[in-house]
């Protein structure tokens, strides 16, 4: 079987599995025609000789035209020793890997495996192609800065551009002089090109595109004012109108998703008596567990049932369900947008840019010809919708970048060779953050801090408060708070029933900060053993709150691996929360604030005025308060914010608050005022 250079020929392999020795299953032949039937397996020999040819090829091709599935295998089966290929998406990565392993007939987690952030489930030695996260492949960069395990690494949906792609490409471009044996293979769903090829010295480009149907685009006549309105009307209109044909329809998040699927399973109840056929509603976004992933791509049952898969942008180009032949495109996505000049990074629902739209589109003319309804009129499409997304990099702030790099060794931040340099600002901004969280010294040179922080897969607030929680002896609520603040609001507030709502809320208050309130939601809620009907009751939202105790999970450990001992000061002592608010204010001592008059405060340095936000427990207009973050509505809020010390500023160990640095003015003086106050205090005790 073997053709003499390391690849074993499938054509005329035995029955037995090369890998294992052992008969293939039934199940490896019927994939194995599937898999024979993509584009991508008739380009096998030519994708093959161009990457042991050149150092970089750059392959494009159609979503679901086998890119990621397929050429990651040809190249160990072509004598490649260990292939890497990354993923922006921990769902891709670990869906991806669970189909390879499949298809080569292999246990998941041997041959073949995958690594995500935290969770391994690969062999050091035995694992010969690995599906990753891109940001677990920069982390391993961490130890490894030459990536010197691989002799073969695929940088895939390279179009997305996410942050850690991007300095992957950096980093690669810098390693490949230094590592001739290293091959490289940029992969693509059709855009940016010229981009991809210029910038990797024009490397050689590949398509690989197979045939597409042809997709009937329909606008709408006039703008939609309820586009989730207008989604459920549109499932509706398909499913008894139109020909068999499975739907995808894209959504912004997880609640949004979750909330559809209700509306459409209470409609699904209702088709049986109108004589239609069966509508499986498919809910898919990262957060959901693997079973329920792999469901969407299981065929809907049975003959003349239909399915509606509801999606988050995870379905646009990373994975690919066959039998789509409906999209429902309402135009929205989240995405991050920064601005430098308030230093306020948000994850904001906007609009899809025209190449979005094509991707979404294409999705319904895979394997027969198709329609997509696009939520928008056809002028809106031309006018209002950008060209393309702009790079993450350009729309980020750049702290956990410059930490990174930093941590790779690459200190000339500067000429870094970025494909789209990030603006100045934003890179100065960073590293002013990371000199004043005490990351990085005068020098621009990492500290012990930093080194510890560029370890966490967190904003640097976040890390830098975890990483001083043992200091304040309260690392279990901080890890606790953590994973709080990194999943969406637990509490809900239904209009009709908000005085409810509110009068149950006041059981968790800590009435001076939000963070501490958040920690006794946690706590109740695990208390009660996870309670579904609690939730309701107490008009908490479950589903959220699990996924605190699992993210919780996750940053313990990580804490231990650390060495970062887990501590509390126990439920019942009296200074637990004071020690909480003093450990948060060490993560976001540069968002603080000052009150001003009635609720509002201004921050400090940027001086903005800026109203407590009315979800906040804090009512009693402390003087001083640290907040998590800016909320830019109708007007500006700040919210989740928890009463401080003034003198506490001082404490810390950052020169943010040093007099000297500021301008005269009212952060000048309300300083002043608190310096003073301080030092009164001091004589007065001395
Ligand atoms: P590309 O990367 O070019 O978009 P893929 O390699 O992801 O294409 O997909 C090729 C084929 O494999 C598609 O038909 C897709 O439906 C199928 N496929 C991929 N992952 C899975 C999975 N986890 N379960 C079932 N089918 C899958
Ligand atoms: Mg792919």
């Amino acid at each position: 079987n073997d053709t003499g250079d390391g690849y074993v020929d499938h054509e005329t392999a035995s029955d037995r599995n090369p890998y294992t020795g052992q008969p293939f299953s039934d199940l490896y032949y019927e994939l194995e025609e599937k898999r024979r039937a993509l584009p991508v397996y008739q380009a096998r020999q030519r994708i093959v000789d161009a990457v042991r040819r050149h150092r970089v090829v750059v392959l494009q091709g159609e979503t679901g035209s086998g890119k990621t599935t397929q050429v990651p295998r040809f190249l160990l089966e072509a004598g490649f020793q260990r292939v890497v290929c990354t993923q922006p998406r921990r769902i891709a990565a670990v869906s991806v890997a669970t189909r390879v392993a499949q298809e080569m007939d292999v246990c998941l987690g041997d041959l073949v495996g995958y690594t995500i952030r935290f969770e391994d489930v690969s062999h050091p030695k035995r694992t010969r192609l690995k599906y990753v996260t891109d940001g677990m492949l920069l982390r391993e960069a961490f130890q490894d800065h030459m990536l010197s395990r691989y002799d073969c690494i695929l940088l895939d949906e390279a179009h997305e551009r996410t942050l850690s792609t991007d300095v992957l490409m950096g980093l690669i471009k810098n390693i490949l002089p230094v590592r001739p044996a290293l091959h490289v293979v940029v992969m693509s769903a059709t855009l940016e090109r010229d981009h991809f090829t210029t910038y990797f010295n024009q490397a050689p480009l590949l398509d690989v595109s197979g045939r597409m149907y042809p997709v009937d685009i329909r606008y709408e006549k006039q703008p939609v004012m309820d586009y989730i309105r207008a989604v459920e009307e549109k499932v509706q209109y398909i499913h008894e109108q139109e020909p068999a044909g499975d739907i995808l329809l894209f959504l912004t998040g997880e609640e949004e998703i979750e909330d559809m699927c209700q509306r459409l399973r209470y409609y699904s109840r209702t088709v049986a008596k109108r004589g239609l056929g069966p509508l499986h509603v498919l809910p898919l976004y990262s957060a959901l567990p693997l079973s329920h992933q792999q469901r969407v791509f299981e065929p809907a049952n049975p003959p003349g049932a239909r399915k509606v898969v509801v999606a988050t942008n995870v379905a646009e180009t990373s994975l690919t369900i066959d039998g789509i032949s409906y999209v429902i495109d309402p135009g929205f996505a989240k995405s991050k947008i920064y601005n430098p000049s308030t230093r306020v990074e948000s994850l904001l629902v906007s609009p899809i840019s025209q190449d979005s739209a094509k991707q979404r589109a294409g999705r319904a003319g895979r394997t027969r010809a198709g329609v997509c309804y696009r939520l928008y009129t056809e002028d809106a499409f031309r006018t209002e919708l950008q060209e393309r997304s702009y790079p993450e990099i350009l729309r980020c702030n750049l702290c956990n970048v410059v930490l990174t790099l930093k941590k790779l060794g690459i200190d000339d931040l500067i000429h870094f060779d970025f494909m789209d340099p990030p603006a100045p600002d934003t890179m100065i901004r960073a590293l002013e953050t990371l000199f004043y969280l005490g990351a990085l010294d005068e020098n621009v040179a990492l500290t012990p801090l930093g080194t510890q922080m560029a370890e966490f897969p967190l904003d640097v607030q976040i890390t830098r408060m975890l990483v001083e929680s043992p200091r304040y002896r309260c690392s279990e609520e901080a890890v606790t708070l953590a994973a709080m603040l990194s999943v969406p609001n637990v509490f809900v507030r239904p209009r009709y029933r908000a005085d409810e709502a509110d009068a149950r809320k006041e059981r968790f208050v800590v009435s001076d900060s939000d963070h501490a309130t958040l920690v006794c939601v946690f706590e109740a809620f695990v208390k009660h053993d996870h309670d579904a009907r609690w939730c309701s009751e107490n008009f908490l939202n479950d589903r959220a709150l699990l996924h605190a105790v699992n993210i919780r999970r996750q940053l313990a450990s990580m804490l231990k691996q650390m060495g970062l001992p887990l501590c509390s000061p126990g439920i019942r002592a009296p200074d637990r929360w004071v020690r909480l608010r003093r450990c948060v204010l060490a993560g976001f001592l540069m968002q603080t604030a000052f009150w001003v008059r009635r609720r509002d405060y201004m921050t400090i340095r940027d001086e903005q005025v800026v109203g407590l936000h009315p979800s906040s427990v804090v009512r009693h207009r402390p003087a001083w308060v640290v907040f998590h973050e800016f909320v830019l509505t109708t007007g500006n809020y700040i919210r989740t914010v928890s009463q401080i010390e003034p003198e506490w500023l001082f404490e810390l160990s950052t020169k943010y608050y040093d007099l000297t640095e500021y301008k005269d003015g009212a952060s000048r003086r309300a300083l002043e005022l608190a310096a003073g106050l301080r030092k009164m205090r001091r004589h007065g005790t001395a």
